[in-house]
């Protein structure tokens, strides 16, 4: 059996050849006929950024060591590609700019891997999972803009191209809003608009699409702060720090309150040109709604028996308002089930809640394996790689994809998100895009622990931290117990989670 590349994520086919490419030569391109100005111009550019500053265009056809062209029998697969080392050349093939992209960073990873000679090879590649994500939680801890790109570097380097931003939730504001201007503050970390729409083009380039999260109608003491008057009691309320769930949520009873949530949404679809937005969903107290005169008034005239409908109402019409915008919604698994609507996309974040088990298109991200905040003690790099066995082919049509967690209530520095982040980050890479069946763990860590540093930005941290860490300690039993009330509470009794 010939030695696996060291590459992440693995690619789907791999054939090895006799001979060896010449790493130490400046690459110099050649773009083939079929390649059009925007696609010519991308290979350029990618050249430069990730393989050789000097990359230029060759003289002539026979000049050049890497070939480029567009390749018909990929039409239908925008991020698939061919690359094939061979002693005096090396050839990508591709359809879409990302699967060029992408072509450049398996490239790449070679050439680090192999300073002086990449051995032959020839490989055809494409992922497994469309939905590749990360969701970084900005909300609980401010995340610089330059920290950002850092990490859509990394994600981009191991093919990762969805982040997932958690914009807003009890502990914190991040977006500066036109209509709203009381909500967040510089001093404890904003985005401007303009640093969002240049973070968009940032990710773009890099074939990464970004996701805005406004949490609704939970997680929104930081909001309810600057606007006491869209809530059920009128406040006054003060930022939180630290974990929790806090019973004071949106008063859906007021028009003010689904005015503003309106234009909120508005002003969040103008600044992120993907087609999606994320309204959160998740641990939703619905027992202000209860006794809130509002709140009841509206299930009356509605005629909604309790306020769990109240809130799949509420959900309805904001549903519609984002498509109206052009965005398609996610939500959290927890109330979702099969009277929301179609068209929604289910993020199950806790599969033993009913929304697990509707008929939505989902994405995984169970905190059995993809919540990066818990130690490495708690949340292992093989429990990483094991979210990829509930990837059951049954399910693909379902699930779109999956993601990996990192909620920041404990993790507010560089070097904590580094330490969290690493190895495990590179386990998910592997597992969205590498075929089911080619996964395996020992081949992953062989390449993970001897070339996993080299892959990442000079001073990063990659070594898991087995320290005690008291607060990570009680963000575990809190969790568990969670766990235990929800198992209790659970009409899904009878699954089981290795
Ligand atoms: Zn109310």
């Amino acid at each position: 059996m010939p030695h696996p590349l060291p590459l992440i994520p693995y690619p789907s086919d791999v054939v090895m050849l006799d001979g060896l490419f010449r790493n130490s030569r400046r690459f110099s391109l050649s773009l083939e006929r079929s390649c059009d100005q925007s696609f010519s111009d991308s290979a350029v550019q990618y050249a430069k950024e990730l393989l050789d500053r000097d990359a230029c265009l060759a003289s002539s056809k026979e000049a050049a060591n890497l070939s480029i062209r567009v390749e018909p029998s990929l039409h239908d697969k925008e991020e698939a590609y061919t690359l094939e080392v061979l002693p005096q050349n090396v050839s990508i093939g591709a359809y879409g700019h990302q699967g060029l992209f992408y072509a450049l960073q398996t490239l790449r990873q070679l050439q680090l891997a192999y300073p002086q000679s990449i051995p032959c090879c020839r490989i055809d590649d494409s992922p497994s999972l469309r939905w590749r994500a990360f969701m970084l939680d900005v909300a609980r801890s401010f995340c610089p803009v330059g920290e950002i790109r850092r990490i859509i570097d990394i994600m981009a380097s191991f093919k990762l191209n969805v982040l997932h931003l958690h914009l807003s939730d009890d502990q914190g504001w991040r977006v500066a809003l036109d209509a709203y201007p009381e909500l967040g503050d510089e001093k404890s970390g904003q985005y401007t608009k303009q640093e969002l729409k240049e973070l968009v083009e940032y990710a773009s380039v890099r074939q990464i699409m970004i996701i805005p999260e406004i949490d609704m109608p939970g997680h929104v003491t930081a909001l309810l702060a600057a606007y006491p008057a869209l809530s059920c009691t009128g406040g006054p309320f003060s930022i939180p720090k630290g974990e929790g769930i806090f019973p004071d949520i949106l008063c859906v009873g007021k028009e003010e309150t689904l005015d503003f949530v309106k234009m909120v949404l508005k002003e969040i679809a103008s600044l992120f040109p993907s087609p999606y937005i994320h309204l959160g969903g998740d641990e939703i107290p619905l027992e202000r709604w209860a006794t809130c005169p509002d709140c009841q008034k509206r299930k009356q005239a509605l005629a909604l028996s309790d306020e769990k409908s109240l809130l799949r109402w509420f959900y309805r019409e904001m549903t519609h308002y984002a498509n109206s915008l052009g965005k398609q919604v996610l939500l959290y698994n927890d109330y979702v089930d099969d009277t929301y609507d179609q068209s929604i996309i289910t993020q199950i974040w806790n599969p033993l809640l009913d929304g697990s088990q509707s008929e939505h298109q989902a994405i995984l991200s169970d905190y059995f394996h993809s919540y990066l905040d818990m130690d490495h003690t708690l949340l292992s790099l093989h429990r990483v790689y094991k979210l990829g066995e509930m990837l059951q082919p049954g399910n693909q049509a379902r699930v779109m994809g999956a993601e990996l967690m990192l909620w920041t209530e404990y993790i507010s520095t560089r070097e904590k998100r580094d330490l969290h982040l690493f190895p495990r980050l590179l386990a998910g890479s592997e597992i969205f895009w590498t075929r089911k069946d080619m996964h395996e763990y020992h081949r992953f860590l062989g390449t993970c622990s001897q070339y996993g540093k080299l892959f990442l930005p000079p001073h990063t941290s990659i070594t898991p931290r087995h320290a005690w860490d008291p607060p990570l300690i009680r963000q575990f039993i809190s969790r568990w117990k969670r766990k235990r009330r929800v198992k209790r509470n659970s009409k899904m009794a009878g699954i089981s989670f290795a």
